[in-house]
């Protein structure tokens, strides 16, 4: 078959970039690898700046996010002993939207067929051809029938370990690897507070989250190699309760889980984003600690940029935003990376630090709850900076 743009992974990254491409007439095709069960399924982001929420109504595809999403004006930043509220609303004229990647997901996926946005799911043995010359092209196997895609341009939005960038080869790569991940649960009870909590108590961080007013997300600082058998629902809820008993302002109410698992924290970049025809967004080229909640955003940003500059090669022959491509998108990465980065050490507790480090985060964290221009700072990074 024929496409304009083959897009490597139905993520968020894909399928943004597929419905943005897709809204300027240019036809595109995206190759997934799961099925689209395993797709809506995967448990994972839930605070979308207004970067990602602007490119949902931008396409119309809000109606869900509009009657669902919950708009949060602030969160806040605590210690054992004290909370401090970030006004973003009043501190930025903007705010936050809580709304899963699996509603996101699911609000993509239903809107593709009405927009003519073929998505193949269960695509086995993708791989990526002839990048460096005029004739790229794609091939993977469906129900063990070789397939392939001749195109213009690929989008590898295969996430951090799809073979997109592999296909670049080598490249600038920078990493920091955390001594720790997040346990994190998610169960259909109300959340103990309306607006986020992170918070760095005696014991580590902890943060209270949700998805929406009757499903609540929480998440706590592990050594990386923990066992999740060391941590039956139980435990967890006890270590939850303790911890936001003096901080939030309703108790900790315990369910079932609908999900546990521990995700391990990295930053990461690749640098090199573009190989002839091929270009990386989302996490394919980068990944970030999920405190500042920038992964998901960061992805929307990406194809926002690369969208533009693909519409403008393949309807007007203008090469100018895709030279420009990687040099853009890396601006916004590295200060969202810098972000997630600031807000990881501000908020845990390192192994290797003493007490020294520990007094300097407390004095930070006394600054913030002080000073108007740091809270300005920060809430003006984590509502998202501007495109
Ligand atoms: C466990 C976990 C928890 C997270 N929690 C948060 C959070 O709380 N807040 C936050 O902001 N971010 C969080 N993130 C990050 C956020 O989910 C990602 O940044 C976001 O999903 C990036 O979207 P993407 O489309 O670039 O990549 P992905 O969502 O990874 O999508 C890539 C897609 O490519 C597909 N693919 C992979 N290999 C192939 C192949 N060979 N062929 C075809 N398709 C392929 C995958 O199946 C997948 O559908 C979390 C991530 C993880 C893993």
């Amino acid at each position: 078959m024929k496409t304009q743009v083959a897009i490597i992974g139905g993520g968020p990254a894909g399928l943004l970039l597929g419905h943005l491409l897709r809204a300027a007439g240019i036809d595109c095709l995206i190759v997934e690898r799961q099925s689209r069960t395993h797709v809506e399924g995967r448990i994972r982001a839930g605070v979308l700046e207004t970067v990602t929420t602007d490119l949902l109504r931008q396409l119309g595809i809000d109606a869900r996010l509009d009657s669902e999403g919950l708009v949060e004006a602030g969160f806040n930043l605590a210690t054992d002993d004290q909370v401090i509220r970030i006004d973003i609303a009043k501190l930025t004229g903007r705010h936050v939207t809580v709304y899963g990647q699996t509603e996101l997901t699911r609000d993509l996926i239903d809107a593709a067929p009405g927009r003519g946005l073929d998505i193949v799911f269960e695509a086995a043995d993708v791989a990526i051809h002839g990048i460096d010359g005029d004739a790229p092209f794609v091939t993977w196997t469906k129900d063990g029938v070789a397939q392939r895609a001749d195109c213009e341009y690929v989008a590898g939005c295969d996430g951090f370990h799809g073979p997109s960038r592999r296909a670049i080869g080598p490249g600038a790569e920078f990493e920091r690897v955390y001594p720790f991940g997040w346990l994190g649960i998610l169960s259909d009870v109300p959340p103990c507070h309306d607006e986020l909590i992170y918070a760095n108590t005696r014991d580590g961080f902890a943060l209270a989250s949700m998805r929406s007013k009757t499903r609540s997300r929480y998440y706590i600082q592990v050594p990386v190699d923990t066992p999740l058998a060391d941590w039956p629902e139980e435990r967890l809820w006890d270590e939850l309760e303790r911890r936001f008993a003096p901080l939030a302002t309703r108790p900790v109410v315990r369910g079932p889980a609908l999900e546990i698992s521990i995700a391990p924290l990295r930053s990461y970049v690749f640098e090199t984003m573009r190989r002839g025809r091929l270009f990386l967004a989302g996490d394919s080229a980068h990944i970030v600690p999920p405190t500042g909640a920038k992964g998901l955003n960061l992805a929307a940003s990406d194809v926002a940029y690369l969208a533009e500059a693909l519409i403008a090669a393949t309807t007007r022959g203008d090469a100018s935003g895709i030279d420009g491509y990687q040099a853009r998108a890396l601006s916004r990465i590295w200060k969202a990376e810098r972000f997630s980065w600031y807000l990881t050490k501000l908020m845990h507790r390192f192994p290797e630090d003493g007490s020294f480090e520990h007094r300097m985060q407390v004095a930070e964290i006394d600054y913030v709850a002080n000073s108007v221009a740091m809270q300005t700072a920060i809430a003006e990074n984590y509502v998202g900076l501007p495109l």
